[in-house]
């Protein structure tokens, strides 16, 4: 992998925690010290090129970076206009762009002496990724996770049981991710002392959105060079494009080349059965407004009172009420666009992988491979489109299996999966 890659990750841009009039650090006087303490230590960290030549060793031996940049041919083929490239973070160790962050923060709590981490997840994904290198570096794990999502995702609660990590089922509020991102804070300042909150998307209090998006970045740092040096296209991409659930993937895909008028930025929310109705999708810009959640400024799902609602997708890791609060401010700037896609486009497309390139993706990230197939055929064969294969469709595919009515109690497998 090309050093410069990493010698690009020191001296960045700080902008405190600030993006526009989003973002910012809204969190009780208790909270505040631990909040500084971690900014200072990140700090410290993002200039100390130990600490990037750690992230890079394990980067490269334990989840298998840099992920390959692929041209999906036979899809632009069968599409008939641009010419599409997949990212492909789905072959990460523990299957999606997560651990990419995790591994960041969890290096981060080491060099701070904490010994217990502490993790909110929604579908499970950033549990399990959480609870792997926790074991890796035989630290305590504590997930927290809606008791409602803890039914509904039974093979991922067992996945970080296996690997160590106590999972606390949520029952305050609705049971789900915004709750158990509730309960995580609330952990946090009890638990002072030994504890290190590691979130799991480009969401939450500064130093939160800006940090995980510096860890997510190598994503789109390595897309640069790849489709530049190794692809030999000699150049930038025309158009990237990334689905959106609190945002990391995306912010990572996008962020080294916000600078690059050319490249179109696109992000892709979940539009579940639609975003005219209210409550039965989760695009928070598409059908959001700004208020406060989990100590940032951002567009939110939210009633006329400002109660947060409830989000819907297909896809349980795009189901977050809000969004980075980064993609906010990239929204009313107009530097990046944002589109939404239902439940049965993004269908559709899962498929469309499967059968056109043999790759099986997650729910989320083929909600953008749709929006690629919207606009690809429209454009002309030089145009190149980088989308973020995110992660691998190995966890989805009893969802898919019930939407395409195919009954898998009628199996052997699906016997021993019910039980
Ligand atoms: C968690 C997850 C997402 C949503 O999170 P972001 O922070 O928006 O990236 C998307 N895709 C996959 C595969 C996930 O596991």
């Amino acid at each position: 992998m090309a050093d410069d890659l990493f010698n690009s990750f020191m001296n960045g841009p700080d902008e405190q925690g600030r993006f526009g009039i989003f973002g910012g650090r809204f969190v009780s006087e208790t909270l505040m010290p631990l909040i500084l303490s971690l900014e200072e230590e990140y700090n410290r960290a993002k200039d100390d090129p130990a600490f990037w030549a750690e992230m890079k060793d394990l980067w490269t031996h334990y989840v298998g970076r840099p992920s390959p940049l692929y041209h999906a041919e036979r899809l632009s083929t069968e599409l008939g206009g641009a010419k599409i490239y997949m990212k492909r973070d789905e072959l990460n160790h523990t299957g999606a762009h997560k651990v990419n962050n995790v591994l960041g923060q969890i290096l981060l709590a080491r060099r701070m002496g904490k010994t217990r981490i502490i993790a909110e997840t929604g579908a499970g994904q950033h549990g399990v990724a959480t609870a792997t290198v926790c074991a890796k570096f035989g630290l305590k794990c504590i997930v927290y996770m809606g008791a409602h999502d803890v039914k509904r995702q039974a093979p991922n609660v067992f996945r970080m049981r296996l690997l160590g990590a106590e999972v606390i089922p949520v029952t305050s509020g609705r049971g789900t991710l915004k709750d158990a991102m509730n309960d995580a804070l609330r952990d946090w300042v009890t638990n002072v002392r030994d504890t290190f909150y590691c979130i799991g998307t480009a969401a939450g209090p500064h130093p939160y959105p800006a940090m995980v998006r510096d860890f997510q970045s190598i994503i789109g740092k390595e897309v640069r060079w790849q489709l530049a040096e190794q692809e030999g296209e000699g150049r930038l991409p025309d158009t990237v494009i990334a689905a959106i659930g609190g945002g990391s993937n995306a912010i990572g895909l996008f962020h080294p080349f916000l600078d690059d008028p050319s490249v179109k930025i696109i992000g892709v929310e979940a539009g579940g059965k639609g975003v005219d109705d209210r409550i039965q999708h989760c695009a928070s810009l598409t059908g959001g407004r700004p208020g406060v959640l989990h100590g940032n400024r951002t567009y939110l799902l939210q009633d006329d009172d400002g109660q947060i609602q409830e989000g819907y997708s297909i896809s349980a890791g795009l189901d977050y009420p809000g969004i980075g609060p980064e993609h906010s401010w990239l929204h009313e700037s107009g530097r990046a666009e944002y589109v939404s896609i239902t439940d049965k486009e993004a269908l559709e497309a899962f498929q469309v992988s499967c059968r056109t390139e043999g790759i099986i993706p997650a729910l989320e990230p083929s909600h953008a491979l749709a929006h690629v197939m919207k606009i690809a055929p429209k454009l002309p064969s030089d145009h190149i489109i980088v989308m973020n294969m995110c992660g691998r469709g190995d966890k989805d595919v009893f969802t898919v299996a019930k939407h395409l009515g195919f009954d898998m109690s009628d199996t052997e497998e699906g016997r021993s999966f019910e039980e």
